[in-house]
């Protein structure tokens, strides 16, 4: 009973928009709608929002700073522990750029991560598992479209090396592989290169066919080019303000 009423509708609605959405152009394009997971960016958005998106059916959440990310998995869990019919908690993704002194942090409450793109991580993140007594995170490999450090990710030719990094790891559990497509580049060129490097990897660890990719402007591309996992914000929460540091 603690939701806002008129931002549950909101949120009724635009949910119910994307998912129309995913269902439509996977019945274009042959796929099954079911086999995708709908990630809901939350970021900048507060914890009643992750609680009625939760109650509404939406089982995996994305942050992309710790620091927002732990206050808001503790408040959601806070919440949701409340007495009455309430869902689980929904599984926590971690999509943003990683510094290697949070990769404990991160350990404590994501299912997966996304944006994976340095050997050290693995190695940090899967001692972080070890230490804690958790079962595996789910792990995709970072894919950097366009070469630019500042938005993370690796080239293509040094994407099996990393893969085989966090394969060699049982407190990780390689996915498959994450990419943004690159600032003013044509989405359906760079979500096709992302399938071309997805089938590769699989050729390496056939457990590890999944994509991350496709957010609300350019989901329909990446899901007509195979991605599993999509990451959306804006389409389903609203637009941010600009997040300051
Ligand atoms: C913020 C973010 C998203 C969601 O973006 P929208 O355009 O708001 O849907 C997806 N992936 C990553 C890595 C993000 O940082």
């Amino acid at each position: 009973m603690s939701d806002d009423d008129g931002r549950r509708s909101e949120l009724v609605t635009s949910l119910g928009a994307v998912r129309s959405r995913i269902a439509e152009v996977c019945a274009a394009c042959g796929r099954n709608a079911r086999e995708i997971t709908l990630i809901a960016v939350t970021k900048t958005y507060p914890a009643v929002d992750v609680v009625t998106l939760a109650r509404l059916g939406v089982r995996d959440v994305g942050e992309s700073r710790d620091q927002e990310a732990t206050a808001k998995v503790a408040e959601v869990a806070a919440l949701l522990a409340e007495p009455g019919e309430q869902p689980a908690p929904p599984d926590w993704h971690f999509l943003g750029q990683i510094q290697s002194r949070k990769c404990r942090s991160i350990a404590r409450y994501a299912h997966a991560v996304h944006s994976l793109d340095r050997a050290e991580l693995a190695t940090r993140l899967a001692d972080a598992v070890a230490e804690l007594g958790r079962s595996p995170i789910e792990v995709f490999v970072q894919l950097s479209l366009d070469g630019d450090p500042e938005r993370g990710g690796v080239v293509a030719d040094e994407l099996a090396t990393l893969a085989d990094a966090v394969a060699a790891r049982p407190e990780l559990a390689l996915r498959g592989v994450m990419a943004v497509a690159p600032l003013g580049a044509d989405p359906e060129a760079a979500f096709a290169e992302v399938q071309r490097v997805s089938a590769r990897l699989r050729g390496q660890h056939p457990g590890a066919g999944s994509i991350s990719a496709g957010m609300s402007a350019d989901l329909d591309a990446a899901l007509r080019h195979g991605a599993t996992h999509v990451r959306i914000g804006t389409a389903l929460l609203g637009r941010r303000a600009p997040v300051i540091g």
